[in-house]
């Protein structure tokens, strides 16, 4: 059976860092098996769910090249709902109540109160026809709850939590459609499960009781669940998830110059035992990828790990990967020379302004300005000018190591750190190099 795994975001907010790990790791756990990977918007809350936020997911998703292999939308699907609902009807497993939020409350309260679990009593289910109808003959209209099933024993093998096991007695019927006709989340999300061919959910552990509601559900349905598996949340670095995390997104990844790439490869494996490397082929990535590596405890997201892995995997692009915003007269030599200095790929701009120039003066001692006076005569142009140029001043004036080259950097490129200069050296080009060598000298 092919695997098809979904991601299903509420369009009501930008995604942050978590919900992209999930996307990641839906996309590659159905890559991995050459299964398929659905994108579903849950919009069925119509006034919290925004157009702008559906299209941002759709970019966010390309941008990260997790692009689906299909997309529903559930505020499309009512019609559908609406006669999945009436199955459920006819075979008791929803039911109306009139309960106001008020009444429930003080439900809870009395429950709290006397010690026991707030789980709703079920009065609505007692109700004779006659009294349902004088309910509605008031006007109440009723919201509708599932009924769990007391007998049947709710259990599942998780991907990542192992065996799992809930007694449906201890859990509330869920209300599972308003008043007014609307959807809560938990079944138009079976229904599109069983609908959609979904064969594995994974999502993060904070809906691990709408699992064992949502099993039900499928049964009740006579369609059998799908695989589930629950990941740990992320949190931040100080150990929960901050506001930070919340507010930081492909957006923000993009705006701070990080590789697609490199929150990939952190993302991919962040709470899991693989260690975090700068792997930029996505094959050798899902290679390795396996929920039994998954961890148990919350991944902790830290920017420092996201900076590390992006310089990392800037020194590994290829020139294709830049060839769109360098400029024209921009070469792969250069790329090259330029690549293992750089944090962020952004910056390769920086430095093709170092080759280009012009370069920063700088005031050199007497004694230096005499060494690059020196060198500008010295330098003779070959394949390998550096090279000739160090080793001829070499001979020439006893200097080495730190003496002999620094000097030379800076006034080359006005800098006390950069790329090898043997590769920088042959793109700046013997003019500009004499030129910079000669200021340099007259100080
Ligand atoms: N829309 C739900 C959410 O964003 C989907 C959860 C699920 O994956 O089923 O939490």
């Amino acid at each position: 059976m092919t695997r098809v795994t979904r991601f299903a975001p509420s369009p009501t907010g930008l995604l942050h860092v978590g919900n992209l790990r999930t996307a990641l790791h839906n996309w590659m756990l159905a890559r991995k098996a050459g299964g398929r990977f659905l994108l579903r918007i849950d919009d069925t809350d119509a006034e919290r769910s925004e157009d702008r936020f559906v299209e941002a997911i759709r970019r966010d998703l390309d941008w990260l090249d997790l692009t689906p292999d299909g997309e529903e939308r559930q505020s499309k699907r009512l019609a559908f709902y609406e006669e999945a609902f009436e199955r459920l009807k006819a075979a008791g497993r929803v039911y109306p109540a009139y309960e106001s939020a008020q009444e429930l409350d003080l439900k809870r309260k009395i429950a709290l109160g006397r010690g026991l679990p707030p789980i709703y009593d079920r009065a609505a289910l007692a109700l004779t026809d006659e009294q349902r109808a004088a309910k509605e003959a008031q006007g109440v209209a009723p919201h509708w709850r599932f009924r769990l099933d007391h007998d049947e024993p709710i259990a599942w093998d998780d991907g990542i939590r192992g065996p799992q096991k809930f007694d449906a007695a201890q859990l509330s019927d869920p209300v599972v459609r308003r008043a007014d006709g609307s959807w809560l989340y938990m079944l138009p999300s079976a229904f599109d499960d069983i609908s959609m061919g979904v064969t594995d959910v994974l999502r993060g552990e904070d809906h691990v009781s709408n699992t064992a509601v949502q099993i039900q559900m499928f049964t009740a349905l006579g369609a059998q669940p799908p695989r589930f598996a629950h990941e740990a949340l992320l949190v931040g670095r100080e150990g929960k998830l901050s506001k930070r995390l919340g507010s930081l997104g492909v957006e923000s990844f993009r705006e701070q110059g990080y590789q697609p790439e490199a929150i990939v490869a952190l993302l991919a494996r962040l709470g899991t035992a693989l260690p975090v490397e700068p792997i930029a082929d996505r094959t050798a990535l899902l290679d390795t990828f396996d929920l039994a590596t998954f961890g148990r405890a919350p991944a902790r997201f830290d920017e420092a790990d996201l900076a590390r892995v992006n310089a990392q995997i800037v020194h590994q692009l290829p020139f294709e990967a830049v060839a769109g915003f360098v400029p024209e007269d921009f070469t792969p030599a250069a790329w090259h020379a330029i690549r293992p200095n750089l944090e962020k790929a952004s910056e390769v701009i920086d430095w093709w302004q170092v080759v280009t120039g012009p370069v920063e003066p700088r005031a050199f001692d007497e004694e230096t300005r005499a060494y690059l006076a020196e060198a500008a005569q010295a330098l003779v142009w070959s394949d390998t000018p550096w090279q000739d140029l160090t080793a001829a001043l070499k001979v020439g004036t006893g200097r080495k190591g730190r003496e002999l080259f620094q000097p030379l950097r800076q006034a080359l490129t006005g800098r006390d750190h950069g790329p090898d200069m043997a590769e920088l050296l042959p793109l700046i080009g013997e003019e500009r190099a004499r030129e910079r060598l000669e200021a340099a000298a007259r100080g």
